[in-house]
């Protein structure tokens, strides 16, 4: 019996039954030999780790529009604390904890610069639309390598499905659903604080009774209420009055933070700068790189190939493109 196989008849022995066991996912589009040492999902983690559009996420905004502070998040560290939450979740439930990691760690790949705000963006410029979670799923099926990762079923569908209107099929993309929100939260709370935004006695007492007095109290309060409702359930579920209560929080960082604060101040040069670049490229497609010049030839719409280079783009190559096309060279000091 090899490695792989043990652990797929753990999983079998030790899982809940409303889990995913690896050893009965739907599979890849192009099936692949078996792993001697890991399952198909374990698999599909890794492909997620290694690839290009992973380590960029370092450089792309989560809030606070390419941050000079060492401690703010970025999408990466985002994508971690999502992860984090996700699989204590998961294991506390007996669901699959590397199924759970795998949409976790991909649910963000296709997220542009500049946050959401990058994302309104091409969303407005382009005739077919743009959402950051069915570009994840473009980065995973396509852009990647040229061809895609090859991903299982359920990891896509997890990462498809991870906005608020999502419905994922299995559980494990449920609790990723949740955690996302759970996570940015908390840590989009914990960094406005941090920035001076908003102080941690800002926060309307109501909220800070039902779920804590501080970021790590709400953390745990929100996570615990998930494992809690969720148990034997065959849906990730909270309590109302905790689900009620986080939703009003959120509610609260829109106004505070998100829409009304000092962070979105930089947002309109962040707009004006991806409307520019997508003006450029949509003029001047021969100026796209290689790889995507290749996809032009393969006959996609130049919309959507301009879409698939400027999303990919961190802050950081965004701002250097703006410069290197808009900024006269005798400008720059
Ligand atoms: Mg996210």
């Amino acid at each position: 019996m090899s490695i792989r196989e043990e652990l797929e008849a753990r999983e079998k022995e030790i899982l809940s039954p409303f889990a995913v066991c690896s050893a009965n996912s739907a599979g890849r589009d192009k099936p692949l030999k078996p792993c001697p040492l890991r399952t198909e999902f374990q698999r599909d983690r890794d492909r997620i780790l290694h690839c290009k559009s992973f380590r960029r996420l370092k450089f792309k905004t989560q809030v606070f529009i390419a941050p000079e502070g060492d401690h703010y998040r970025t999408r990466l560290t985002h994508t971690l604390e999502v992860s984090q939450v996700a699989r204590t979740i998961a294991r506390a439930l007996r669901l699959n904890e590397d199924l759970t990691e795998a949409i976790a760690l991909g649910h963000d790949l296709g997220h542009t610069p500049f946050g959401h705000s990058g994302e309104r963006s091409l969303n407005r410029l382009t005739q077919s639309g743009f959402r950051h979670n069915e570009q994840s799923l473009r980065v995973v099926e396509v852009l990647e390598g040229g061809e895609g990762l090859n991903l299982t079923k359920e990891v896509r569908d997890g990462i498809r499905n991870h906005r608020t209107s999502g419905r994922p099929s299995t559980l494990e993309g449920q609790i990723v659903r949740l955690s996302d929100k759970i996570a940015y939260l908390n840590h989009d709370i914990d960094d406005s604080i941090r920035a001076g935004l908003i102080t941690e006695n800002d926060i309307p007492e109501d909220f800070r009774k039902t779920l804590g007095a501080n970021v790590h109290d709400r953390l745990g309060t929100l996570i615990r209420d998930v494992i809690m409702h969720s148990l034997d359930e065959d849906r990730i579920i909270m309590s109302p009055g905790i689900e009620e209560a986080m939703q009003d929080l959120r509610k609260w960082m829109f106004e505070h933070v998100y829409i009304g604060g000092k962070a979105k101040e930089e947002e309109g040069k962040a707009k004006s700068m991806i409307e520019l670049l997508f003006g450029y490229y949509m003029d001047h497609p021969e100026r796209l790189t290689k790889d995507y010049l290749h996809l032009l030839e393969q006959g996609e719409a130049q919309e959507r190939v301009v879409c698939d280079y400027i999303s990919g783009m961190t802050d950081n190559y965004a701002i250097e493109k703006f410069e290197e096309l808009f900024v006269p060279a005798g400008w720059k000091f």
